[in-house]
């Protein structure tokens, strides 16, 4: 994907956003408390309830953003770098970029983001799209006993949701 093209389907947050929450709904969310995947977004909270046990979750929530404060758009501007670029950018050159304050997120992001793409790597071969794979929707929990509860109660984490491409429809 070129610049341009990054710039023209990802402006801003509320696109970044958008984009994300929607990719999200087609993978489909899991209640993290009872395992459901019944689920309605609550639009003045920006979160999802859970119809069984009213349990929320973020948009974040269960992703690779889990736990992030970082803009969306942070997110998707470092994954553009990482795929559509052949070189690797270092934390400190993004930080940079970003003109943010603080260098220990931006790693952290930088480092979460290569972590799940480096297993990956034979899928991003960029043609054109930037390419999300199950990776930006894998839960980095290190608590191992919710994991399994979530595999055991997710067919969403078993599912292969290989490649998003979000601006073919566009
Ligand atoms: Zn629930």
């Amino acid at each position: 994907m070129k610049l341009f093209d990054f710039n023209k389907y990802f402006p801003d947050e509320t696109a970044c956003r958008k984009v994300f929450k929607e990719m999200r709904d087609r993978e489909g969310v899991t209640c993290q408390h009872c395992g459901s995947h019944d689920v309605v977004w609550l639009e003045s909270k920006q979160q999802y309830q859970c119809k069984h046990c009213r349990h929320r979750t973020t948009l974040r929530s269960g992703t690779v953003m889990h736990g992030s404060k970082l803009p969306f758009m942070y997110w998707f501007i470092a994954m553009h770098l990482l795929t559509a670029t052949k070189k690797s950018i270092s934390a400190a050159e993004l930080q940079r970029q970003l003109g943010h304050k603080r260098y220990q997120p931006i790693w952290e992001m930088m480092h979460k983001l290569r972590s799940v793409m480096g297993k990956r790597d034979d899928k991003y071969t960029l043609k054109g799209n930037i390419e999300l794979d199950e990776g930006f929707f894998s839960t980095e929990t290190p608590d191992a006993q919710k994991q399994e509860k979530l595999k055991a109660g997710a067919g969403s984490q078993k599912n292969i949701f290989r490649l998003i491409q979000p601006f073919n429809r566009l």
